[in-house]
């Protein structure tokens, strides 16, 4: 729809909405001032699988789902319809001291489906939080005042991976690694302890991921030799290092982590909350391996993207050590919304999904396809490398190609790769110079066609300043 404006200029919807929009937010992860001229701001109306529509009716591909949170699109009737039976039953009730059955019924489902190990006691039990952020603050005050209340007071630091991401609390932000988001705030920031990263792409001439990851494991081990009487906790981000670029790790990493948590006692978070939901091929990454964390942080996909929601999920033996007659050594942590019966609702109704449209198998065919539909790419000059792990692609953008190298940042090779993304009707939202693709599981051929189609023109436009 077009409305003329006084001077007889035309002004479409998706216009009139972007100055409003101007007029009064503030976004998330965004230099305000490269709104809207360097950065076109995207009004979106309404979702319909995986495409987004704009006020004008404009159609956009959502190529990373919605910040990794989208499983089976947008506006997916199964999770509406259970938001709103929910939120005509029970909207929200404080859930300490009370109960309500999403919560109750999400938990066992959650604990049914997580990651186990021969020989290890399963996860037991389930804490809530609203959002992934608040889940990792969540697993690393556990972890830390579990060893408080055995009277291990010694125990004050985190083990974290470089490069890794765990969200932007401070909590978070300090076994977070990522240089932009980090450095600012450093000086409010708990020291962390950062152990290199099993990054396959930081291969040697000649190493095998699999020789990378144990290298890596090496570092680890050196670090906790000097430190383990200080540390609480390794937490890291299994077989997929999202924020940090989309690097990806062998999972032998994750085998060799675990048993040096173990041999140094020390616990292991697992930060699933990218990683899960059978994102990265299996239902969670750490299956790869065939480990289970004492932590396990879930969140984005978990409600299939509809609505917030985080879940740790701990040992019986971390719970067991907060029971006690002292409130202090319960575990006071409490977020208002903390399991709100909507976002589990809408959560039950995902795991619903998984159940009823074999997502995995189809899956497994979906990434088969992105594999052949990448492959191609891998070929460009100025491409160092593709890389896959289940339903995420990457493309690695350098001068030349080289790993040696990167594109000068005032370049702006991602950021051009998403403006003409955009213009082509594809939603790609690169990290730095590295493109990917995260789509909803539900994406199609004809969609898929779509996004390798763009994501090649976009390469050659991007990386022609170069
Ligand atoms: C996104 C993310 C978080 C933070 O979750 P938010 O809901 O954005 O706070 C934490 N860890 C990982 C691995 C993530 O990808």
């Amino acid at each position: 729809m077009q409305d003329t404006i006084h001077d007889g200029t035309m002004i479409s919807d998706a216009d009139a909405w972007r100055s409003r929009d101007l007029a009064v937010l503030w976004h998330p992860c965004t230099q305000m001032r490269e709104h809207p001229h360097t950065l076109p701001l995207l009004p979106v109306a309404r979702g319909e699988g995986p495409w987004l529509i704009d006020h004008d009716g404009r159609r956009y591909l959502d190529a990373i789902a919605s910040w990794w949170t989208n499983l089976f699109g947008h506006a997916e009737p199964r999770i509406a319809a259970a938001i709103a039976r929910q939120a005509v039953t029970l909207e929200h009730v404080l859930l300490a001291g009370c109960s309500h059955a999403p919560a109750v019924e999400l938990a066992e489902r959650l604990l049914a489906i997580a990651p186990r190990q021969p020989g290890r006691p399963p996860l037991a039990k389930v804490f809530y939080a609203d959002n992934g952020s608040a889940g990792v603050e969540v697993a690393l005050k556990m972890a830390f005042h579990w060893f408080r209340n055995r009277g291990d007071n010694a125990r004050t630091r985190f083990i974290a991976l470089e490069n890794g991401y765990h969200g932007e609390t401070l909590g978070a932000l300090a076994v977070g690694d990522i240089p932009l988001y980090r450095r600012v705030y450093a000086p409010l920031l708990a020291e962390a302890l950062f152990a290199p990263s099993p990054d396959a792409y930081l291969c040697q001439p000649g190493q095998s991921p699999a020789q990378r990851a144990q290298q890596a494991a090496d570092g680890l081990r050196a670090l906790l030799e000097r430190h383990a009487g200080e540390v609480c906790a390794l937490i890291l981000e299994p077989r997929v290092q999202c924020a940090g670029g989309m690097r990806m790790y062998d999972p032998v990493y994750l085998r060799l982590a675990r048993e040096l948590c173990d041999q140094y006692g020390v616990f292991l978070i697992a930060d699933e909350i990218a990683s899960g939901f059978g994102r990265t091929g299996t239902l969670f990454a750490c299956e790869q391996a065939g480990i289970q964390p004492d932590l396990l942080c879930l969140s984005k996909g978990l409600t299939g993207g509809a609505l917030p929601l985080a879940a740790v999920l701990a040992t019986q033996s971390i719970y067991d050590g907060f029971l006690d007659d002292s409130r202090e050594r319960a575990f006071l942590h409490s977020h208002s919304y903390t399991g709100n019966p909507l976002a589990c609702a809408a959560a039950l109704a995902s795991l619903g999904i998984f159940d009823s449209d074999d997502v995995l198998a189809r899956n497994a065919r979906t990434s088969q396809a992105m594999a052949a539909l990448a492959r191609p790419l891998a070929a460009h000059r100025h491409v160092a490398d593709v890389r896959q792990a289940g339903m995420i692609v990457a493309f690695e953008l350098t001068p030349g190609g080289r790993r040696d190298a990167t594109f000068d940042p005032s370049l702006r090779v991602g950021l051009r790769a998403y403006r003409g993304a955009l213009e082509r009707g594809v939603l790609l939202r690169p990290l730095g110079d590295v493109l990917y693709w995260m789509p909803p599981y539900c994406i199609d051929d004809e969609a898929l066609d779509l996004l390798a189609r763009v994501t090649a023109e976009v390469i050659e436009e991007a990386t022609a300043c170069a």
